[in-house]
């Protein structure tokens, strides 16, 4: 295949970058020194650009590119990419659906133990030595308690399949109700919040869901209520979250994603309710593999002139 200029943002996997490397001219954008014009040396060979979850393709970038084809994401999540930018100027763009779902839900279930049950902090009561002096508190029983989700696409019923295991009683919100589940269907978050012993968010991030979780929804859920975030940071008011938790309004959180990451507010550092995740919802070894693989084959297909794998729109 000729030379083809193929930009990745910033790493996200070696087994990517080797994959890329054999078969296109990779352009490491992190490994460039800051005002070092080096978008406009390359500006010419660039034909598609590769990011993922922390860095896609804005106007700015797009702009920059008039050669850009195809936006190919190592994510499943979009809000990375100016998308209607993308369709103006006929750009292709590819995610990696699907194949990290298992993943995500594992952990979301994961966190939603870890809070309840208080893993962490048990974890560090025994290293601490803290044992030796007395057992931990009792804690609150996962099994049946009712589990709200907010998207029940993928991964929202992946997550529902998982809770539904641990005889919990599933609902959900999203903007159109499911024909093909029983699970209860909610118009609005808040009556969902109501109704639910742990709310997960598991929708897309769009003007639409930013900060879907406000302070309305968490006194909703309240001072017994778990909030599970493996969606993307912006989708709850962290602020709010952060005082709905100091004041006891809310129970607890699982978070795996945060508005400012990989900031995360240190109020939550020492909260024993609160678990906190480096985004890692996808980040193991096989699935993070199969994500390289996906951004790989769309690559491939779109410039060998072949339909896309998994293209977005
Ligand atoms: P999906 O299959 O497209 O499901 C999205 C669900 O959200 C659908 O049920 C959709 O239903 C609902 N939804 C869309 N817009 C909504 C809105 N405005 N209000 C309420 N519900 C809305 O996507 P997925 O594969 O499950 O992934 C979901 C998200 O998870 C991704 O976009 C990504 O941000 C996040 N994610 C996070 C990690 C991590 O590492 N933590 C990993 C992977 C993905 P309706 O169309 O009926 O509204």
């Amino acid at each position: 295949m000729e030379s083809i200029g193929v930009l990745m943002m910033c790493p996200m996997s070696s087994y990517l970058e080797n994959e890329i490397q054999k078969r296109f001219d990779l352009l490491r954008f992190w490994t460039a020194p800051e005002n070092s014009g080096f978008l406009e040396t390359h500006r010419n060979s660039i034909r598609a650009v590769v990011g993922n979850a922390s860095a896609g393709a804005d106007a700015r970038l797009i702009d920059t590119l008039p050669k850009l084809e195809i936006v190919s994401s190592f994510s499943v999540g979009l809000d990375k990419i100016d998308l209607g930018k993308c369709k103006e100027r006929g750009i292709r763009v590819t995610n990696t659906p699907d194949v990290l779902t298992e993943d995500v839900a594992d952990l979301a279930i994961g966190l939603m133990l870890s809070v309840l049950r208080r893993l962490c902090e048990c974890d560090r009561y025994v290293r601490s030595g803290k044992w030796k002096s007395g057992n931990y508190k009792l804690t609150t029983k996962f099994t049946g308690k009712s589990v709200g989700i907010i998207g029940l696409g993928r991964i929202g019923t992946a997550i529902a399949k998982r809770a539904e295991a641990f005889s919990c009683p599933i609902k959900y919100y999203s903007r159109t109700k499911k024909s093909d589940v029983t699970y209860k269907y909610y118009p609005t978050v808040v009556e969902l919040a109501r109704e639910s012993d742990i709310l997960v968010v598991a929708c897309p991030l769009s003007e639409e869901t930013r900060r879907i979780v406000n302070r309305e929804v968490m006194d909703a859920l309240g001072p017994k209520g778990v909030l599970i975030n493996i969606g993307r940071g912006p989708h709850v008011d962290e602020p709010e979250l952060v005082a709905a938790l100091k004041e006891g309004r809310l129970g607890g959180a699982g978070l795996d994603v945060f508005e400012n990451e990989p900031y995360v507010p240190e109020e939550l550092f020492g909260m024993e309710n609160v678990v906190l995740l480096p985004h890692v919802g996808s980040g193991t070894v096989e699935t993070r593999n199969a994500m390289a693989d996906l951004v790989v084959s769309n690559l491939v297909a779109h410039f060998a002139g072949e339909p896309l794998v998994t293209p977005v729109g």
